[in-house]
């Protein structure tokens, strides 16, 4: 028999695997299911990006291995975006590396600098992906709530100063998936002092950070001497609906990078050439980036009014192409999630899958066609 590594069999298991099925039984009675659970965008990747890859990709000397960290023009593309966008220097050379997606970076960074006993504080409800990486790597996840009360920051209280000793990386998430939360300057403040004291790392992933529609979502490298103790994931697929393409980036502290590129040296060999011409691009054009943005204002304003109208306690994301809400009195958010598809052909994600601490709320994604997102909320309206 082949059995799983112990490391594997520490992951938490599945828990969609009975909505998932239930699903394909629905299908199968021929129920139109609509789909709210998938946070991949419906739309294609804006034209002029796609254009400057098909010249990119013509060029035989993006056909080689990349180089390990991204091409240097890339690496420069990134500073520029940076400086315009957050006010932030970059250094291209030291404070920049080019990632295979952002979620790669993210899964390979406790490896570099997580051992046996060491802690990683985790957003919970939150990205798996922070929980299931620190496990790899041996290290041990503590989940930090993030408290409706208080704008779904990191409610750190619990977390003792034997623990914050033993913390090697701290994961955060602004705007936050999935509830959509925003971060504060002085609550990215707090956390770097915290950082410092405790000589610990924090890892922000800001892949919504350019999917927003009130103020333009912080970096924390905005924050003064942030970049001591912090580096920043980014992402362009969000931004130009570029998840099939793979790239995104990791910037901050030059120390940090290095080891995350020691890893990735050893396990990957880059990000294709094209794909990151193509990225230049977008990065310094942005082509469709505010059609993005109306669209997922529109289907927002669509969604959150038709439920609110119906009773439920929902409010629109400032960011995010996620809505995070209660679930009705008497409901866990499995329950409700089972409900919805049962009687709706609804699927949310129950809250429950992103940590304990989502438990109450269900999510649902807007990457469909408005239409669908009227018919999805007044099904639920209905309910
Ligand atoms: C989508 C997502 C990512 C990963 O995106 P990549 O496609 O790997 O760049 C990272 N973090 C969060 C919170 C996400 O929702």
């Amino acid at each position: 028999m082949v059995e799983w590594a112990s490391r594997l069999r520490k992951l938490p298991s599945y828990l969609f695997a009975e909505l998932d099925e239930k699903k394909a039984e629905k299908i199968a009675q021929g129920v139109d299911v609509i789909d709210m659970g998938v946070g991949d965008p419906d739309m294609p990747t804006p034209t002029p990006i796609i254009e400057a890859m098909k010249r990119a990709v013509e060029k035989p000397e993006h056909h080689k291995y990349p180089t390990y960290n991204g091409m240097k023009s890339f690496r420069e593309a990134v500073a520029r975006w940076y400086k315009r966008r957050f006010n932030v220097e970059l250094d291209p050379d030291t404070e920049v590396v080019a990632l295979i997606g952002s979620k790669e970076g993210i899964a390979h960074l406790p490896f570099a600098f997580v051992e046996e006993r060491d802690v990683v504080l985790v957003p919970d409800p939150g990205y798996p992906v922070y929980h299931s990486s620190t496990v790899l790597a041996g290290g041990e996840p503590y989940h930090v709530p993030l408290k409706e009360k208080i704008g779904f920051l990191p409610d750190l209280s619990n977390v003792t100063k034997d623990l914050f000793r033993r913390t090697k990386i701290m994961f955060l998430n602004y705007p936050n998936n999935p509830t959509a939360g925003m971060a504060t300057k002085e609550a990215f403040q707090k956390i770097v002092e915290l950082a410092k004291e405790y000589n610990f790392i924090i890892a922000h992933d800001a892949a919504y950070s350019e999917i927003y529609y009130e103020e333009p979502p912080i970096s924390i490298l905005e924050v003064p001497g942030a970049k001591d103790v912090a580096i920043e994931f980014h992402s362009l697929s969000k931004t130009f609906n570029m998840t099939g393409w793979r790239i995104g980036m990791a910037v901050g502290n030059a120390e940090i990078l290095k080891g995350l590129l020691k890893v990735k040296t050893n396990i990957d060999s880059g990000v294709f050439q094209a794909v990151q011409e193509a990225a230049i691009f977008a990065l310094d054009n942005e082509p469709g980036l505010k059609e993005i943005r109306e669209t997922y204002r529109r289907r927002i304003e669509i969604f959150v009014s038709k439920l609110k109208k119906a009773g439920f306690a929902v409010e629109k994301p400032k960011a995010t192409f996620y809505v995070w809400f209660k679930v009705p009195e008497g409901y866990s958010s499995m329950e409700f999630a089972n409900l919805a598809l049962d009687k709706a052909g609804v699927l949310l994600t129950p809250g429950v899958g992103f940590g304990v601490y989502g438990e109450g709320f269900v999510r649902a994604a807007l990457c469909m066609p408005d239409e669908r997102i009227e018919e999805a909320a007044e099904r639920l309206a209905n309910l």
